[in-house]
């Protein structure tokens, strides 16, 4: 059940009207729902009771430390794609022992960091990255977990930005070079190979392209136990796709049945040739877990009626969500009290000096000036992506949880935004 509706014309986070968050709090502002995200991560967890499972919640798509807190007091792991987000994991009071860490450009420093941590595992994405990772824990007289993100070239159909399992992509080891790279890593005395990781792309909405990758990585599994390389755990990475609410887009695979689909395949896989041991799984899903627990909250500025288009300007901006400028990303936009006048024609647009910064082409909205809109589902990917172009700073972002409205993060303060900076003496 969504926790943003309608209830007598006005549109709710659970049991408070979004109205009132904009009193208190002004807009632009992220507002998410501690139900919702608890929701979410529940079907995740549930379909991996009684298993040797672990969902490591990808933290890129929203990484606030309340958000974190609140998984992290859940079971749930993270995947980490820098030292920075390893250090919001800590601060959030989340298990080091539960990150892996993925990416492809993982300097030394964050490899120092993450092996303090002693964290769970390396998600290494080619040989000059093993032979880094080997030398830091050799220097710290430690030795790296390490597990290898293979690329399967299954194709995700998904946009080429959110596309990362094909061989042109940037992310991975080939396929045709895994076992190579493997031999070469348990060849490496810092280095223990413990286990076996894709990710293949985002907003997936059908799972036959994560089946397909399953496939392959088992394959590999079976050809390294033949060599004597034993792996302990197989990630299926994220991609889980949510609904956006455009009109004829298919319906996102539900999460249990996804999963019952993964372990059915690895029981009968197990039982088969390693007489029913099991294997540890691995999930790293971002925008499943937090994409439809949030909007954003923002004020119509301005209705500019154009000869060819009509622009309603808001005070939300691409610097605050940048998923509509930079993949052409649908996105609903709903007013907060509904109004009983004729809809016109939108593009919902901000107020940032560049024409790729739209919410929304072509909406039918009946607004007026100093009306509140929600731009909905942009709980995955909306601060983590934003940005303080044009100086302007970061929405504030606030957790509904029934009546009570918590703050999770201030709004920036302009003289934040060029604290840092000096002047020429
Ligand atoms: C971004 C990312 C994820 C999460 O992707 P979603 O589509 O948000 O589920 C998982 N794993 C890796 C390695 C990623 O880079």
């Amino acid at each position: 059940m969504s926790q943003f509706f309608h209830l007598d014309g006005v549109l709710h986070a659970e049991a408070t009207p979004l109205h009132h968050i904009a009193e208190q709090f002004g807009t632009p502002t992220y507002v998410y729902s501690k139900a919702a995200l608890l929701a979410n991560f529940d079907a995740f967890a549930s379909a991996c009771a009684g298993r040797d499972a672990l969902v490591c919640y990808a933290m890129k798509a929203n990484s606030n430390l309340a958000i974190l807190n609140l998984l992290a007091r859940q079971g749930a792991g993270f995947d980490i794609v820098s030292g920075g987000e390893l250090l919001r994991v800590v601060a959030a009071g989340g298990d080091p022992g539960k990150v892996i860490f993925s990416g492809v450009g993982k300097s030394e420093a964050e490899m120092r960091l993450a092996l303090e941590h002693d964290i769970l595992c390396f998600n290494v994405e080619s040989i000059p990255e093993l032979h880094r990772l080997n030398a830091v824990a050799g220097a710290m007289g430690l030795t790296a977990r390490v597990s290898l993100r293979v690329n399967p070239n299954v194709d995700a159909k998904t946009h080429p930005y959110i596309a990362t399992g094909l061989k042109a992509n940037k992310f991975g080891v080939a396929f045709d070079d895994a076992l190579a790279t493997y031999r070469a890593a348990a060849a490496l005395p810092h280095l223990e190979p413990v286990g076996i990781d894709c990710h293949i792309g985002s907003q997936l909405l059908d799972d036959a392209p994560l089946l397909e990758a399953l496939d392959k990585l088992i394959e590999l599994i079976d050809a390294l136990a033949q060599e004597g390389i034993v792996l302990h755990h197989l990630d299926m990475g994220g991609g889980i796709g949510i609904n956006y609410g455009e009109a004829g887009e298919d319906e996102p695979v539900p999460v249990g049945d996804y999963l019952g689909r993964v372990f059915a395949r690895i029981d009968a896989w197990r039982a088969a040739s390693y007489g029913g041991a099991p294997i540890k799984v691995i999930f790293e899903p971002g925008r499943a877990i937090v994409g439809d627990t949030g909007v954003l909250l923002t004020r119509v500025e301005y209705l500019k009626p154009g000869a060819e288009k009509n622009f309603c300007i808001v005070d939300a901006a691409m610097n605050d969500l940048m998923r509509p400028a930079l993949y052409q990303a649908w996105m609903d936009v709903r007013p907060v009290a509904l109004r009983d006048t004729a809809p016109a024609l939108y593009d919902v647009v901000g107020p940032v000096c560049e024409s790729g910064d739209w919410l929304a082409r072509e909406r039918a909205l009946a607004v007026e000036q100093g009306d509140l809109l929600a731009i909905m589902q942009a709980g995955a990917y909306g601060l983590t992506m934003s940005s303080n172009y044009n100086t302007r700073g970061r929405a504030a972002e606030v957790i509904v949880d029934g009546d009570h409205v918590h703050l999770v993060r201030e709004r920036e303060n302009p003289a934040d935004l060029f604290a840092l900076e000096s002047l020429l003496k």
